[in-house]
């Protein structure tokens, strides 16, 4: 009899919560992990860095089982059906995972611990990705935050009587399902080729965090972590990067604060992945011109700091928050494009996409989200320019044409754009 723990976006062996509560509490213990192509196959660019990061990572794990005798278990398919076949190939006693807050990801979870159900297996599963989950931030009459401030505030109260302490394997062998290493796919197997996008190191620069405060507005400066596609996919734990930030600097915890906070927002409000926050704005009549996106996109609008955003995120897989923020409003206001839009395409483009912040992120910059940016509150690309990156640094590196007749004009015009903004979204909010 074996219990299968099946690894998503935990992709580590030391402090993970579900697989050291299957490990401490059950013998026999079979990693799993699959290559879900229900996933994979909306993934238009065969070359996408992430499924070559999570090959990466499985491969570490299947080297890492090795000590123990044992082994991961990597499957490509539909999850219900992978598992369907898996309890036809081996006695399963239980299934152990770590929770995953997404829409899809409890559909999912919700259809295989049915079909488990059925053959009386039980599937447990664990808080792993966050500090708090769910409703256990709640105000005094038991209601979850729709606002940042009063919920951040809570989450610190709480954090004072919560154990951080890492849970490791010990190195004991006998919990493990002992087998010699399984076969693993190859990237191509799983029909991707390798990226030359890099990935930034798993590693906790103290003294940048200690400088979080001072540095994280400048996109020139190397001021922020670029641990977000670690945080996605699980390979660093999110107690121990906290447990760094309480000590380090408060304005970098509070950051995976509204990390925490956007993905509580989007568990109970599975509707937002293609709804707005506040109805109303679903009233705005998006311009939505294709010509004008191709140029966002492109990073070819005139206005340098977001065509080196764009041009940053094109290139990199990574944009710096700042020109984040600066690229989608001007995206939703000077242009008048649905944020639906920007959203699918960073989707496309960051290494360190997570549904909740991406999503928390554009509603912001479009007004129709929990905290948003009122939306008579429109960035001028310019003046971020002339605060965010005074000496041009940024901007130079990323458009080499900048200040030649190539660099292209605006393609609109910032007052102009401004006061169809300001007019459009009017015109929603009093229901014209
Ligand atoms: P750091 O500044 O070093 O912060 C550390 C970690 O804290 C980040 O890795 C992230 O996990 C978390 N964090 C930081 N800022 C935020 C924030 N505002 N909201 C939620 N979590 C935050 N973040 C994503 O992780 N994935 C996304 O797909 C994403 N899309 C965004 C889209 C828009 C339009 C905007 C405005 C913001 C988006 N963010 C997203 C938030 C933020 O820009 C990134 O988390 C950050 O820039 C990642 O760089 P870093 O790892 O160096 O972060």
């Amino acid at each position: 009899k074996v219990t299968l723990f099946w690894f998503r976006r935990d992709l580590r062996l030391s402090d993970n919560i579900g697989l050291f509560t299957a490990y401490e509490n059950e013998k026999n213990v079979l990693p799993l992990f699959i290559f879900d192509e229900n996933i994979l196959e909306k993934l238009e660019n065969k070359n996408d860095a992430r499924v070559q990061f999570i090959h990466n990572q499985v491969k570490k794990l299947h080297s890492a089982l090795k000590d123990y005798d044992s082994s991961i278990l990597v499957k490509i398919g539909k999850p219900l059906a992978i598992f369907e076949a898996l309890t036809k190939a081996y006695a399963i006693q239980n299934v152990y995972t770590n929770r995953d807050y997404e829409p899809y990801a409890r559909d999912r979870d919700e259809k295989i611990e049915q079909f488990l159900a059925e053959k009386d297996i039980p599937f447990y599963d664990f808080k792993d990705q966050v500090i708090f989950e769910k409703d256990e931030i709640t105000n005094n009459s038991g209601s979850y935050y729709k606002v940042f401030t009063p919920y951040s505030k809570s989450w610190l109260q709480k954090l004072k009587q919560t154990t951080l302490t890492p849970v490791d394997l010990d190195g004991r062998k006998k919990s493990f399902y002992k087998t010699q290493p399984f076969p693993l796919p190859s990237l191509k197997d799983l029909g991707f080729k390798t990226s030359e996008n890099s990935i930034p190191p798993l590693e906790i620069d103290e003294k940048l965090i200690r400088a979080y405060d001072k540095n994280r507005d400048f996109p020139a400066r190397q001021g922020t972590s670029r641990l977000g596609i670690h945080l996605r996919f699980g390979t660093i734990s999110i107690r121990r990067l906290v447990s760094e930030a309480h000590e380090l600097n408060d304005t970098y915890l509070n950051e995976l604060i509204w990390r925490e906070f956007y993905m509580m927002i989007l568990y109970h409000n599975p509707a937002l992945v293609d709804t707005s926050f506040k109805e109303k704005y679903d009233r705005i009549r998006w311009d939505n011109n294709e010509e004008l996106f191709q140029k966002w996109c492109e990073g070819k609008t005139g206005y340098p700091l977001v065509d080196a955003g764009m041009r940053e995120l094109n290139t990199t897989g990574y944009m710096h928050n700042r020109v984040r923020m600066l690229t989608a409003s001007f995206l939703t206001k000077h242009l008048l494009i649905d944020w639906r839009w920007g959203e699918a395409y960073f989707a496309s483009k960051l290494l360190d996409y997570e549904l909740a912040s991406n999503n928390g992120g554009w509603q912001w910059a479009a007004g129709t989200g929990t905290d948003a940016q009122p939306y008579f509150r429109i960035f001028n690309p310019e003046s971020q320019m002339k605060k965010f990156d005074k000496d041009k640094k940024y901007i130079k590196k990323w458009i080499p044409e900048y200040g030649s007749s190539a660099y292209p004009k605006p393609i609109v015009e910032h007052k102009q754009a401004r006061e169809r903004a300001l007019e459009t979204y009017k015109k929603a909010l009093d229901g014209e």
